[in-house]
């Protein structure tokens, strides 16, 4: 059965003053100026950095040598194995409260979306009392965390520019993010020559994230035009990058850089539709990274976004990328149950894309069918 979407009248998004990066960086090379930012950070002598950087650049020692990284810093390598929860995020605060007697003066996120998030939400728990968890949700955050800095290794979601770092709590069967002005980096630096040797699978999940975000926010109902200009340039963008030739070329890299940028902007002043809830399902119940289940998530609601689909399967045949099928193939009951309930939580978003009366549509059924087709 097709399902029509109806054209609704526009929402308000309840966003009424956008913070956005206060300063960012671009550009092959800029890693270099990383050692400034963090030179001017440092202005008592016991002042040091806390570095969170993705694990794999741990055999990337140049990387680490163009930092120039002080004795007194801390370098935490951030496994990207699994996405990260509430308790990881809680145990790094403890490690680091039980290893030094006062707070960083800089936190650095330099890695995909999972590192990125982790800064986030550590620097965010430093200086505000309580566990991760307490946060999950919207503007709970009172006080500013420390001062931090994304340097993205990987180019899609949006987390050096949006106001939040998405966290999974296991305990509650929940993925939701910290949602606050305090969650958006201060600085960010973008040096197009780190994602060069991101495998390109990953290059293209993480990079069809900033083209999700974009599709979901502008067929929503909550709306607001400078978010709306923000999606169209970053579709713009992902266009040009995935349905000419190599999207991984120098100058496409550096384009995904700023399609990341400026969908991470747009996601900040509106909110995603119906495949951030679907793939959020797919997390939580079958721990698929969030790119990837976007990717899935989306390859089966062509009801919804049918000509989005039909230019996702474009792209990703353009670049010679596979989309994981049957996924959910035999799923107990059980299964199906946790994946329904992981779905239909994400209020905002669903109502975003369906109206009030999102339940309708959505019944049980409904999304276990959909689950059934990924
Ligand atoms: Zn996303």
């Amino acid at each position: 059965m097709q399902i029509h979407v109806q054209r609704r009248p526009t929402l308000d998004t309840g966003i009424k003053t956008v913070r956005n990066v206060l300063r960012y960086t671009i550009g092959r090379g800029c890693l270099r100026d990383l050692h400034e930012i963090l030179s001017r950070a440092r202005n008592q002598p016991d002042d040091y950095a806390v570095i969170f950087i993705d694990e794999y650049f741990q055999a990337e020692t140049g990387v680490l040598h163009e930092i120039q990284v002080q004795p007194t810093d801390l370098i935490i390598f951030v496994s990207t194995d699994e996405e990260p929860t509430t308790e990881y995020v809680d145990t790094l605060v403890h490690n680091l409260r039980s290893q030094r007697n006062r707070n960083p003066c800089v936190i650095v996120g330099m890695g995909g979306g999972i590192t990125m998030d982790v800064a986030k939400a550590v620097s965010n728990l430093l200086t505000n009392p309580g566990k991760a968890e307490d946060y999950q949700g919207w503007d709970l955050v009172k006080k500013p965390g420390i001062y931090k800095v994304a340097v993205p290794t990987v180019s899609g979601t949006g987390a050096e520019a949006t106001r939040t770092c998405v966290l999974t709590n296991k305990k509650k069967k929940l993925k939701l993010g910290m949602n606050s002005d305090f969650t958006v980096y201060d600085q960010i630096v973008m040096d197009p020559d780190l994602t060069a040797t991101v495998p390109r699978n990953q290059y293209f999940y993480s990079g069809m994230d900033a083209y999700i975000h974009c599709i979901e926010s502008a067929a929503g109902s909550y709306r607001n035009a400078i978010g709306d200009a923000y999606s169209r340039e970053t579709i713009n963008l992902c266009r040009q990058i995935f349905l000419g030739g190599d999207m991984m070329t120098p100058e496409n890299r550096e384009k995904m850089m700023v399609a990341s940028y400026l969908g991470g902007c747009a996601i900040a002043t509106s909110y995603v539709g119906l495949v951030h809830p679907f793939s959020a399902g797919l997390s939580v119940v079958l721990s698929l990274h969030h790119c990837v289940a976007n990717c899935i998530a989306l390859n089966a609601l062509e009801e919804f976004y049918p000509k989005e689909v039909g230019e996702f399967r474009l792209m990703a045949k353009r670049q010679g990328v596979d989309i994981p099928a049957k996924v959910c193939h035999g799923l107990d009951e059980r299964q199906m149950e946790d994946l329904f309930a992981a779905t239909i939580i994400h209020e905002k978003p669903l109502t975003n894309a369906l109206g009030d009366g999102y339940r309708k549509v959505l019944s049980s059924e409904k999304v276990s069918s959909i689950f059934r087709r990924m």
